[in-house]
């Protein structure tokens, strides 16, 4: 299967490290015209754009709702948005803090409303069809230990991915969400390289292993392709079956 990303110009936020970085180099690598390249912190935005000259780079903090929407604004049309970014804060469910749900919500949640609104207007006002993908997780579908807020926001992602579908679908946007199991990147090694803590997880996962980043970036490409062009509101496992049981 051919996917071709050419005459495309796609947003990816959180591209500074992990998920994010691997997909920006994914869709230049499949032809796409322009990748703007969205995080916080320019030195890491400052290596990847040294990768390809397709890149762009969005420095901006997804918390400050108007200087993220007029920074998503600043980089004109696009044709095709990823919702990458993300953050997990892990505690018990006793121990939560007020400003873990605040600063989760505000980044994996409201984040995604703001940036979706600002790029679905301009797809809307271009007549264009586009695609946006959520990266959302297998933490909102199961109970993970200590990923009470994590797993809500996720929840939560997948119930706006459903939502979006829904009103932009006669606009022919179509918005799909990902949910992998633990990834290798930083936020996955942070959490699970402890094997006593992964052990549990790994033997209720019928393919006994975490996922590596291009597992994810792989459903990303085809859900943002014109190969699912018939797919949306959808929320894709890519989990290795961990939601069987
Ligand atoms: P990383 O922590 O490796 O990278 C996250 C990226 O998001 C960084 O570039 C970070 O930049 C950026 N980011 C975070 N907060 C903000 C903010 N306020 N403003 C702008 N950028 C921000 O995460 P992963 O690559 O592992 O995760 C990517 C997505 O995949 C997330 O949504 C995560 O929840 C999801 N996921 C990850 C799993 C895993 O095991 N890794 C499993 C399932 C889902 P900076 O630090 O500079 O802000």
């Amino acid at each position: 299967m051919n996917i071709s990303f050419e005459n495309k110009r796609i947003l990816v936020t959180g591209a500074g490290r992990g998920i994010g970085y691997d997909l920006a180099l994914a869709f230049v690598k499949s032809g796409a015209e322009k990748v703007f390249a969205l995080s916080r912190t320019q030195s890491e935005l400052d290596t990847l754009i040294s990768e390809s000259p397709k890149i762009s780079p969005v420095c901006v903090d997804l918390a400050d709702w108007n200087s993220t929407k007029r920074a998503v604004e600043g980089a004109g049309p696009i044709d095709v948005l990823v919702n990458n970014a993300g953050v997990a804060v892990v505690e018990p469910f006793l121990e939560i803090r007020p400003e873990s749900f605040d600063i989760s919500f505000n980044i994996n949640v409201k984040a995604i409303i703001n940036v979706s609104q600002a790029v679905a207007a301009s797809m809307i006002d271009r007549k264009v069809s586009g695609a946006i993908v959520n990266i959302s997780s297998q933490a909102s579908k199961v109970a993970l230990w200590n990923h009470t807020v994590y797993g809500a926001t996720k929840a939560a992602v997948d119930s706006i991915t459903k939502a979006m579908a829904l009103e932009l679908g006669e606009y022919n946007i179509r918005v799909n969400a990902v949910n992998p199991t633990v990834v290798w990147t930083d936020m996955g090694k942070r959490e699970w390289s402890d094997p006593e803590k992964s052990k549990p997880l790994l033997d209720r996962t019928p393919l006994h292993r975490f996922a590596e980043i291009k597992d994810v970036v792989h459903a990303v490409l085809y859900l943002a392709s014109d190969k699912a062009d018939m797919v949306t509101g959808t929320t894709l496992p890519v989990e290795g079956g961990r939601l069987t049981n």
